[in-house]
């Protein structure tokens, strides 16, 4: 007789990533509770050197695989060489940053008095949407419903991004060069140099980084497999 697998509570974070992206669309400063997919990855990967959030509890790119593979609606194609180039995925990470540097500048300026609050979701680092219909005042200083427009506004453009690469190559195309990715396998890289550089050690660095269906150094990129 067939086994049955137990499905696992993990994987079932795709829901609460979908949960988190709906949540923004009623009250803005559940925003806020992005920061735990922020700061886990990041702990996770210093403490345990290895990217086991990428691994086992990304929401995000659960959803990718969920809507992509399950809905069947990505395309499935291979993602192009220059998305997995270290140029393309260090170019991204660093204007990545740079616009979450401009957000917290905004945030920065309400808190001082210096700007009032904009009640708006900026898309693709681009477009302004209103958003005021998720904003229902706030107990604390207004900075912080700043924070939760600029802090909404990367999730939300880091999950359109992801789901345009997701119809148009594999479903989770975004992992190959999803900033926190790259970060977190900056950190994994830094806590095992040796087997980061020894092109040997291409096998071992897989299981050092843990998820072996993304990406990893350039040596390995070719053999990216993001179903
Ligand atoms: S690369 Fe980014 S989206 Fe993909 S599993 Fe890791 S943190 Fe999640």
């Amino acid at each position: 007789m067939a086994e049955i697998k137990k499905k696992n509570w993990r994987e079932y974070m795709w829901i609460v990533s979908a949960t988190y992206l709906t949540l923004g669309f009623f009250n803005i400063m559940f925003a806020w509770l992005g920061l735990f997919c922020f700061f886990i990855p990041l702990i996770m990967s210093i403490v345990q050197g290895k990217k086991g959030y990428c691994n086992k509890y990304c929401g995000r790119g659960q959803l990718f695989t969920v809507l992509g593979k399950k809905l069947k609606l990505s395309r499935n194609k291979d993602v192009p060489r220059w998305m997995k180039s270290r140029l393309f995925r260090y170019g991204f990470l660093a204007f990545f940053l740079t616009m979450f540097c401009l957000m917290i500048r905004n945030t920065y300026l309400v808190f001082a008095g210096a700007q009032s609050l904009r009640e708006a979701v900026t898309l693709l680092w681009t477009f302004q949407l209103p958003w005021h219909f998720a904003y229902h005042g706030t107990a604390f200083s207004p900075w912080t419903a700043q924070f939760a427009f600029g802090f909404y506004g990367v999730m939300l453009t880091s999950s359109v991004l992801g789901m345009i690469t997701m119809v148009i190559y594999k479903p989770r195309s975004w992992c190959v060069y999803c900033p926190m990715g790259t970060m977190t396998q900056l950190i994994c890289m830094a806590k095992h140099p040796q087997t980061a550089k020894n092109p040997d050690g291409i096998k071992s660095l897989e299981d050092i980084l843990g998820h072996k269906n993304v990406r990893f150094t350039e040596k390995t990129s070719t053999k990216v497999d993001i179903r």
